[in-house]
């Protein structure tokens, strides 16, 4: 153990060290499988890069298309009209699931807006049964509706959605959402999240496993059981989590779930997201009902009478775009034979290297680590801050250092495990350090865009 309390080794600092921890890391083979040939690849938490596997699946689809026209969605290896359902169970195990509680489908800002309107919805009726003595749990002035508890570190959309939602039900979105507010700037202290947890007023917990900007990695388990013992549903957005730390959402009872496909996932820009939905609300009326999410047996009646599928496949709304869903067969099954658990061991490995060579060289250099140190409270990525950040983010995208600038003053940088190793680890660090020494980014504008 080391002062950080990081389980693992001790990590040196010389590049010699990082050589040799590349070439004893059973992962590094695959990194051959990403096109990242010249670059130091750190963003693949805003987008992951393409793979061979991700290009194959794909061009089949492409080539279905050609070969077979509209009969692709019932005949060839991946018909696509299971593709939601299929990519499900593909999903599945990286949350712990069972593949009837999983689809992909939709983005996920759309589905934060049909879950969280779904079990607002759910909510309400709970609380209606309670009030009229179904349920004999007391809860006073139980007659106002209760709304939506969730953090100001969130991803902003995750709030739109969640306002617009709360606004089309007639509840005023400054009164029943309900903001946990960050002690540090950084990080969510879980106890807030729990103090904030008054049955009267909030129906849903709505949290991300990981925060966007810092990395913090919340307590699903202790959220999730806390806000159960409040009659409160628990939901969770896993854009920052999934691929890269594994999931236990069915053991943990998660009511709901949302996520990206374009992020640790590797599927490609705009790739379709995935949800989860736990098998206790199957049957529940999706708030953004559509034919795809109809009944699949009798989808093709054709009956104006909406009868949705029996498990999660319900929230899925419109035709899934397979194109955009093609690759997630391919990508997910890199990640699956490297294996979720390793994927996290070497992610938290490689995040403990680059807090230790940050403490070591760029401390003095006016960078910190933004970042919580202890293992369990870190997702995949590190959040590195200095005033200088938006210019520095610059100076390194020019050495060919990928990483993404987020305002005020915070480079992230996520060192993927499944293409990113230690040397490119070392070697970010080196080029922060000349970038600040030699002055380099004072030659960038200070107002200029990075995206
Ligand atoms: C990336 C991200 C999203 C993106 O939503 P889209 O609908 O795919 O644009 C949503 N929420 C969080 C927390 C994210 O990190």
């Amino acid at each position: 153990m080391d002062e950080d309390g990081d389980a693992g080794r001790e990590h040196r600092t010389g590049a010699e060290y990082a050589r040799e921890r590349d070439r004893e890391d059973p992962l590094a083979p695959f990194r051959e499988r990403f096109d990242v040939s010249d670059e130091r690849y750190m963003d693949g938490n805003s987008l992951g890069p393409i793979s061979d596997a991700a290009e194959d699946a794909l061009e089949r689809a492409v080539e279905g298309w050609r070969e077979l026209g509209i009969r692709g969605w019932t005949e060839g290896e991946e018909p696509w009209f299971w593709y939601g359902e299929r990519l499900g169970d593909e999903l599945a195990p990286l949350v712990g699931a069972d593949g009837s509680e999983v689809v992909v489908g939709n983005s996920t800002t759309v589905n934060i807006h049909t879950l969280i309107g779904t079990f607002l919805d759910r909510a309400e009726r709970s609380s209606a049964e309670e009030s009229s003595g179904a349920n004999p749990r007391d809860r006073r002035g139980s007659d106002e509706p209760r709304g939506v508890l969730v953090n100001e570190l969130d991803f902003p959309t995750d709030h739109y959605a969640i306002r617009s939602q709360l606004g089309q039900r007639r509840l005023d979105p400054d009164e029943h959402l309900h903001v946990v507010e960050s002690r540090d700037g950084r990080t969510i202290d879980t106890e807030d999240v729990v103090a904030a947890m008054d049955e009267r007023e909030v129906g849903i917990v709505f949290m991300p496993s990981v925060l966007y900007r810092s990395g913090q990695l919340f307590d699903l388990a202790r959220i999730t059981e806390e806000a159960h013992e409040r009659g409160i549903l628990a939901g969770f957005d896993l854009a920052h989590s999934i691929g890269v730390v594994p999931h236990e959402l069915s053991e943990i009872g998660v009511d709901f779930a949302v996520w990206c496909g374009y992020k640790y996932l590797n599927a490609g820009p705009g790739a379709v997201a995935g949800l989860y939905v736990n098998e206790r609300h199957f049957g529940e009326t999706p708030a953004l009902a559509g034919w795809w999410g109809h009944d699949k047996e009798t989808q093709f009646e054709l009956n104006l009478e909406f009868t949705p599928a029996d498990d999660a496949g319900a929230w899925q709304i419109g035709t899934v775009p397979v194109f955009s869903a093609a690759p997630l067969f391919g990508s997910v099954e890199i990640v699956r034979e490297a294996g979720i658990d390793a994927v996290r061991e070497k992610s938290l490995d490689l995040t403990a290297y680059l807090i230790r060579l940050t403490d070591e060289v760029l401390a003095d250099r006016g960078v910190s680590v933004g970042s919580p140190r202890e293992p369990d409270r870190r997702g995949g990525h590190v959040a590195l801050e200095h005033p200088e950040a938006r210019r520095i983010s610059e100076a390194l995208r020019d050495r060919g250092v990928v990483v993404d600038f987020r305002p005020p003053n915070v480079i992230r940088v996520a060192p993927s495990p499944l293409y990113v190793g230690y040397e490119d680890v070392y070697r970010v660090v080196a080029a922060i350090r000349e970038i600040i020494d030699e002055g380099v980014y004072e030659r960038y504008e200070t107002a200029g865009d990075v995206t």
